[in-house]
């Protein structure tokens, strides 16, 4: 299968070099130079991952990021020549997989895109677990539609409160540190900070409780981290 590669990008020498790094490698690149070209090119064919510039001559790379988030879970790695740790932390706040800085090594953004890739990419849903696990925690976790559901209603979760969430129900009862966390679940978690743990388990929490206001699943340890205890809805 080869991956098919959406490349935002206005500076027609940095997309040529990023096009000739990755299909040297195998990919499909397509390549446009705006927003909203970029957005018609999604609309029509999907991709497997988005390769995003922020400074756009129509607009800024962080709108589109934002737009795309509300529907699409694809990955996104954005290139900038902006290495403020603002436009850094708000690129992966708003849902971008990794964030590289120009200039960059061409080998470098290439082998980042294939460990996007690997971790993105979902395993066939027959290959051993059906998905419908762990139905008797009151979780049941449907790896296929990236869905978790809870007392069988979908939790309507954005991208990290998922893998967070289904980190958790992977091994129930065990205490991660937010370091821990950060590693299962932010691509770069140098970049980012473990106050965004828990801000993601606050929100969390919250989807829980509107599904059922006595049941608080998830334990903070202080000074450790979080665990989730799975109730025993057996009779
Ligand atoms: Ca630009």
């Amino acid at each position: 299968m080869t991956a098919r590669i959406l490349l935002v990008e206005d500076e027609p020498s940095i997309a040529e070099i990023v096009d000739f790094a990755l299909t040297s490698e195998g990919f499909q690149v397509v390549w446009r130079t705006l927003v909203r070209e970029a957005e018609a090119e999604l609309a029509a064919t999907p991709c497997d991952l988005t390769i995003l510039d922020l400074g756009l001559p129509d607009g800024s790379g962080l709108e589109l990021l934002k737009r795309l988030r509300r529907h699409s879970e694809m990955p996104v790695l954005i290139l900038s020549a902006r290495n403020a740790e603002l436009d850094r932390v708000l690129g992966l706040e708003l849902g971008a997989d990794d964030y590289v800085t120009k200039p960059f090594s061409p080998r470098e953004l290439a082998a980042r895109v294939k460990a996007i890739l690997k971790r993105t990419i979902r395993k066939p849903p027959d290959a051993g677990e059906t998905g419908q696990s762990r139905r008797e925690s009151g979780f049941v976790v449907d790896e296929a539609r990236a869905i978790i559901r809870f007392q069988n209603q979908p939790l309507d979760l954005t991208r990290y409160e998922y893998l967070l969430l289904k980190t958790l129900l992977a091994q129930p009862e065990r205490v991660f540190s937010r370091a821990q966390l950060m590693d299962q679940v932010w691509p770069d978690p140098a970049a980012s900070f473990e106050r965004s743990v828990d801000t993601h388990i606050k929100t969390l929490r919250a989807k829980l409780r509107d599904i059922d206001p006595n049941n608080d699943p998830i334990r903070t340890h202080r000074g450790l981290g979080y665990s989730i205890r799975v109730r025993d809805a057996s009779p």
